[in-house]
């Protein structure tokens, strides 16, 4: 659970990436991360068994709750967000609802924004409403709203980064400031835009993922991760988050915010992410494949460079695209101009030069029936409802990934009728222009 096995604080993301929390197996002296593809550990007797599952002691039980594979990722991916532990989940999906049901429960509420991926915003409007959790949905471009929707059941802010797919910028300083004033955690889903944007830095308490997006980067994996900032006071107002402050049923009346500062179990300010371990992960099980692990390390080792040539790729795309007779207009990032383009960068921090990530959106003059058409007239770009791949994708959101949604809840998303959503991959620039310019000739 420390770094204590391989780590340097000075280290770069791009270094972090490649080099924490492992450095060589000492029995077999291999350099790559081990595959554990297993489900049980063998315990040194009796005594340690039992301390294991009073949380005595904190080690390897069953891979339900922890696996040496998946430990490595969540270390690495730690580091990457300047963060103190993460939990490793079987989907992005799971990610978000054990986030909130960490420290929400039947008759609180979370304030979010309403420009959401289609599949969280149904889990927000419907999943959490028939757990009795309330989700208030405010516009993010007006800060203050999180702040007058809150009450004294508010348990959490949300947002994503770069909304999927309105790809509007997350005033996630100004949030993260009227939770800290509030006693209120800020949840920012970074799955847009890893290494681009680190959440923590700038006053988000946890941070999500998907990782079968950028992260795994190849769409060969689903999984999902939590990282704990350990920048939030839980016991500032115990009573508001009794999962971590009350004494718990599920471990004899343990009391998460305390057992942590027991300095043997090395979880100095992990309550929250060690609570969502030991109770969601353990009572409703969505634990993440080994394998998977195994593969979201793999398309880790070259996150930073994917990010970077997924960006260059997308703005040479965004530009072309407004250039092009057939197109009425393209939402990228990288096309803000003046103070909106400073907006963005208040979040995107790409170092030297300025990256805006890979996702685009546009509508094409023709509407539906020409984005239709569009999509049907692609022979390399792929059709499929996924982003962050290697690969170009594009998916037309109204009729898939946000088609279940009503019509006010699409226009909140950003999803108008005949809106194109592009995730651009690291082919070769030519050749993307060629097949985007081809079909959208083809498009009517
Ligand atoms: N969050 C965002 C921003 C997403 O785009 C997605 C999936 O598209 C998810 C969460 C859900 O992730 P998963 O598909 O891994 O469950």
């Amino acid at each position: 659970m420390s770094f204590s096995r391989h780590h340097n604080s000075a280290w770069k993301p791009a270094t972090s990436a490649l080099h924490t929390a492992y450095r060589s197996d000492p029995t077999t002296r291999a350099s790559t991360p081990p595959l554990y593809q297993t489900v049980a550990y063998q315990f040194d007797d009796t005594e340690q068994a039992a301390r294991l599952f009073s949380l005595e002691e904190h080690g390897n039980i069953y891979t339900r709750l922890h696996n040496p594979t998946t430990a490595i990722l969540e270390e690495r991916l730690t580091a990457l967000e300047g963060g103190v532990a993460a939990l490793a989940v079987s989907s992005g999906q799971t990610a978000v609802a054990y986030a909130i049901q960490n420290i929400a429960r039947h008759g609180d509420n979370i304030v979010s924004s309403q420009a959401l991926y289609g599949g969280i915003r149904n889990l927000f409007a419907n999943g959490f409403k028939d757990m009795g959790i309330e989700v208030r949905f405010v516009d993010p471009e007006t800060p203050e709203a999180f702040r007058k929707a809150s009450d004294e059941r508010t348990r959490a802010f949300y947002g994503e980064t770069l909304a999927n797919p309105k790809l509007v910028p997350f005033p996630i300083q100004e949030v993260g400031k009227i939770g800290k004033e509030l006693g209120i955690p800020l949840v920012i889903d970074n799955t847009t835009t890893p290494i681009l944007c680190r959440p923590l830095d700038m006053g988000a308490n946890i941070v999500l993922y998907s990782m079968t997006k950028y992260i795994g980067g190849n769409a060969n994996a689903v999984g999902g991760l939590i990282v704990d900032g350990g920048n939030f006071d839980w016991q500032q107002h115990p009573e508001r988050f009794p999962t971590l402050n009350a004494p718990d049923p599920n471990y004899k009346g343990v009391v998460f915010s305390e057992l942590v500062k027991n300095p043997s179990l090395e979880l100095e300010g992990r309550a929250y992410v060690f609570r969502a371990r030991v109770v969601l992960l353990r009572d409703l099980g969505g634990a993440l494949s080994p394998f998977n692990s195994f593969l979201f390390l793999q398309g880790l080792n070259t996150l930073p460079l994917r990010m970077e040539a997924h960006s260059r790729n997308a703005q040479a795309a965004a530009e072309f695209l407004s250039a092009h007779h057939k197109v009425a207009r393209v939402v990228y990032p990288g096309l803000l101009k003046g103070e909106a383009r400073k907006k963005a960068l208040s979040i995107l921090q790409g170092g030297d030069e300025e990256f805006f990530g890979g996702l685009l959106g546009f509508e094409l003059k023709g509407g539906l029936s020409a984005g239709k058409r569009f999509i049907d007239a692609m022979e390399m770009i792929c059709h499929v409802a996924n982003l962050g791949d290697v690969r170009s994708l594009a998916v037309h959101p109204a009729s898939t990934t946000h088609g279940q949604l009503s019509s006010k809840e699409r226009e909140e998303s950003g999803v108008s009728e005949g809106y194109v959503r592009l995730s651009v991959g690291i082919e070769h620039i030519d050749d993307i222009k060629a097949d985007l310019d081809q079909a959208l000739e083809r498009s009517g």
